[in-house]
């Protein structure tokens, strides 16, 4: 069976064939960590985490890297910290930020049941790597020095913009920017800047007196370069990082190391967004994993991690993703069903087909609906029960979960169904004899049970009957 994935960089799906199969290496950006990851941040998470899950089953768990980094030098950190911790040292306030931040990224993502990455390398403790890189591309000619900056030249790449399929032409005649007038072209980055007074600062490369910082595109160069090599299988994250980061990542990688590819596949996810539009923190439409965890403020009630994994791949990772309480409301269904797998032994493997699936450019739609095809059959199938139970355990969509602990901050729904038709049938008397405080009070006493009423006029007689249900 092979693997295919959809290419960035050739605009097809490709059979994939990993530079050595012993070792397969892929890197994804990971978090700025000045705040809480909302969770339009959670899908490119989620997503190479299940094709982290699809390598280690086909190549063998020890033969995959997967380095997720954290971006802890950034603009917005500094901006952050100094604002929360005004009378700190900046250092100390940043470091205060960046740490809490971390933890409770991971934290986050562990409950959305991600596996960590091989390598999480920080920013700050690959400086020295940026500034090699940085002297390297300042001695190729492709990078220079003025006003304290080291910029990348791109006019001295002959193919800038093959990710984003555009030419330096086109984007120059596009760019909106206010062009520094330092720069020699509009288009050309920055690799390197001066720090002001209170930010974080390191010695300088290529000569420069004055101490300064690394820009963001050669935080990943430097990182996925010391990690993976000067050429690697993957490189992944959302689709807004396609122009400029991941962009000028190759220009730096590829004219440092002087090779064709930085990685041989790139790999975009689509966006989350909320009633059509991105979900972002500069639209202000955003809802954090912790409140969707923590708080009843998505939808009324609190979301287990597990559910929100399972809602979030019930789309391609391609497409955009409208967030909906829906969504989220027939995911925690289908976990309620499956939840009979409690104490069924597991089986070795995944189901192929589900393999076979994920493996045509990870098509978790098709895998879920082939789960839901193995469920209806596990109720009656000892063996099949055990495959199924396998298979949501690779994809990371069972963790043993009862239903109480996946609908929490709710009390166990065991409904005594005998008691619910009395009731309803006392209801019912009390609405015909207009005693409408009792009636209340029994649809609130049945509610609190966890049973919906649902009341329709019947057009012959003209009653009132009752139907009902256990809330989910
Ligand atoms: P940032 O912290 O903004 O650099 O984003 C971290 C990751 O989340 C990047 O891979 C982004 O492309 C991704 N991302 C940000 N917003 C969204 C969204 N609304 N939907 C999907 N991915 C997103
Ligand atoms: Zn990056």
């Amino acid at each position: 069976m092979s693997l295919r994935l959809y290419n960035t960089l050739t605009r097809q799906k490709e059979t994939f064939e990993p530079i050595d199969p012993l070792s397969v290496r892929m890197y994804v950006c990971g978090p700025t960590v000045y705040d809480f990851a909302h969770i339009g941040n959670a899908r490119p998470v989620i997503v190479f985490d299940v094709l982290f899950r699809l390598l280690r089953e086909i190549y063998g768990a020890q033969h995959v890297t997967y380095v997720r980094n954290i971006t802890d030098v950034d603009d917005k950190i500094n901006a952050r910290a100094a604002e929360r911790y005004p009378d700190l040292a900046p250092e100390i306030g940043i470091r205060r930020l960046t740490e809490d931040t971390a933890a409770q990224f991971h934290k986050d993502i562990a409950a959305l049941g991600v596996l960590e990455p091989t390598v999480e390398p920080r920013a700050t403790e690959h400086i020295v790597e940026m500034v090699a890189l940085c002297n390297e591309l300042v001695a190729k000619g492709h990078a220079y020095v003025a006003a304290d900056h080291v910029l990348f030249d791109v006019s001295s790449m002959a193919d800038y913009g093959r990710l984003s399929n555009r030419s330096l032409e086109e984007m120059e005649a596009g760019a909106r920017v206010e062009v520094a007038p330092y720069k020699k072209g509009p288009m050309d980055f920055v690799l390197w800047k001066p720090s002001k007074p209170g930010e974080p600062a390191w010695t300088s490369p290529a000569g420069i007196t004055t101490s300064g910082r690394p820009g963001w595109h050669i935080e990943c160069s430097a990182m996925a370069g010391k990690h993976l090599g000067d050429v690697f299988d993957i490189h992944g994250g959302g689709i807004d990082l396609a122009f400029p980061h991941h962009e000028n990542e190759i220009a730096q990688s590829r004219c440092a190391h002087g090779t064709d590819v930085m990685a041989r596949v790139w790999m975009h996810n689509g966006f989350l967004q909320v009633e059509g539009e991105k979900m972002s923190k500069s639209l202000g439409n955003f809802i954090t994993i912790n409140e969707l965890l923590e708080t009843g403020k998505f939808g009324g009630c609190q979301w287990h991690g597990r559910v929100v994994r399972f809602a979030m791949l019930g789309t391609h990772y391609r497409q955009p993703i409208d967030w909906t309480v829906d969504r989220l409301v027939q995911a925690r269904a289908t976990l309620f069903d499956l939840s009979f797998l409690h104490g069924v032994p597991v089986a070795d493997g995944p189901h192929p087909d589900v393999v076979a699936a994920l493996s045509d450019d990870l098509n978790t739609p098709s895998a879920i609906s082939i789960i839901h095809g193995l469920a209806k059959s596990a109720h009656r199938n000892a063996e099949t029960a055990a495959v199924l139970k396998a298979t949501l355990q690779f994809m990371g969509l069972y963790g043993d979960e009862t239903q109480v602990e996946l609908n929490p901050g709710h009390e166990a729904r065991t409904v005594d169904t005998a008691k619910v038709e009395p009731l309803i049938a006392a209801r019912l008397e009390a609405r015909r004899r207009k005693d409408f405080k009792e009636s209340d009070r029994i649809r609130d006493e049945l509610a609190a049970m966890g049973v919906t009423l649902k009341d329709t006029k019947n057009k012959d007689t003209g009653e009132i009957e009752t139907t009902w249900e256990i809330a989910r």
